[in-house]
């Protein structure tokens, strides 16, 4: 059943105050025995018990990205993430007579964005791969804004297409997934309903032209602020902070019913959930990034 809880009517943050901008802590000046400093910006998610479907889910995309790892063209989209500033990808075609995964397609783009083809009548598009390689400027490793548009969009057009990996330039991999099965698209339909991607988003990134109900900033300002508290506040990694805060607006505001799954050190896709504690007054107490075990 889908999630009953409508976040549209109030701001889950309530009011609270995020910092202005802190100048980065002294990069040049940072000394062996401040050992402080040298922890900042490295909180790694914790660890949780999950539902089954999720960790189920999981071993899925671990299966589906180790076959692509497998293959020549994953490779070599990887060796264009150092040597090429522009993004690459492909569609992941599921041969059902070998029972394998393959890239399909290969494309290029622009610093910002590559299209992939989302359907074949002659194959089964079960989702697509591209990379995040450091561009000119809003570098993120993990998947974008647009990402989770094209993916929504892509599965209501093709309901096999469930799975979008992305392969950042630091080394890390993500996937978007869809938690709907096949046949149940309206959720899906229903977040691009109410979130069209015309008005949402501003090429790759969050339109500030938009409003979310009940905050003061347009869209693009209240998740750099997101960002900024995850980084500042409760000393996430810079580079994935963006990310989190996605997620924070995914999970919080957006009710997308699509799901964000990362590469841990056991190299197994496991699930990122993202959830804000209140303290007795109900005020934020802290963001915590959980991950499935
Ligand atoms: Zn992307």
């Amino acid at each position: 059943m889908a999630k009953s809880k409508t976040t549209n009517t109030t701001n889950p943050l309530g009011n609270t105050t995020i910092p202005p901008p802190v100048k980065p802590a002294v990069d040049d000046e940072i000394t062996e025995e401040d050992s402080s400093i040298i922890k900042k910006d490295t909180l790694q998610p914790v660890k949780i018990d999950c539902p089954t479907n999720e960790v189920n889910r999981g071993k899925l995309l671990t299966k589906i990205l180790d076959s692509l790892n497998n293959k020549p063209q994953t490779q070599q989209i990887k060796d264009s993430l150092t040597s090429w500033k522009n993004e690459a990808g492909y569609s992941i075609d599921w041969d059902t007579a070998n029972k394998d995964y393959k890239p399909k397609y290969y494309a290029t783009g622009d610093t910002n964005n590559v299209e992939i083809t989302i359907y074949d009548s002659s194959c089964i598009i079960i989702g697509g791969l591209h990379t995040h390689p450091k561009g000119k400027d809003g570098y993120a490793p993990g998947p974008s804004p647009k990402d989770i548009f094209q993916l929504a969009e892509a599965f209501i057009y093709n309901p096999n297409f469930k799975h979008s990996f992305v392969l950042g330039a630091d080394g890390t991999e993500w996937a978007l997934s869809t938690n709907s099965n096949t046949g149940n698209t309206a959720t899906i339909q229903q977040f691009i309903s109410n979130f069209p991607p015309d008005s949402i988003l501003n090429g790759n990134e969050w339109s500030n032209d938009y409003k979310l109900p009940n905050i003061e900033d347009g869209l693009y300002i209240f998740v750099d602020n997101l960002s900024r508290l995850l980084r500042d506040i409760f000393h996430y990694p810079k580079e994935k902070s963006q990310t989190y805060a996605n997620l924070l607006l995914m999970k919080y505001y957006l009710n997308c019913e699509i799901d964000l799954y990362i590469k841990d050190d056991d190299g197994k896709m496991h699930k990122l959930d993202i959830e804000l504690q209140y303290d007795n007054n109900n005020k934020l107490q802290d963001i915590k990034v959980q991950i499935c075990n």
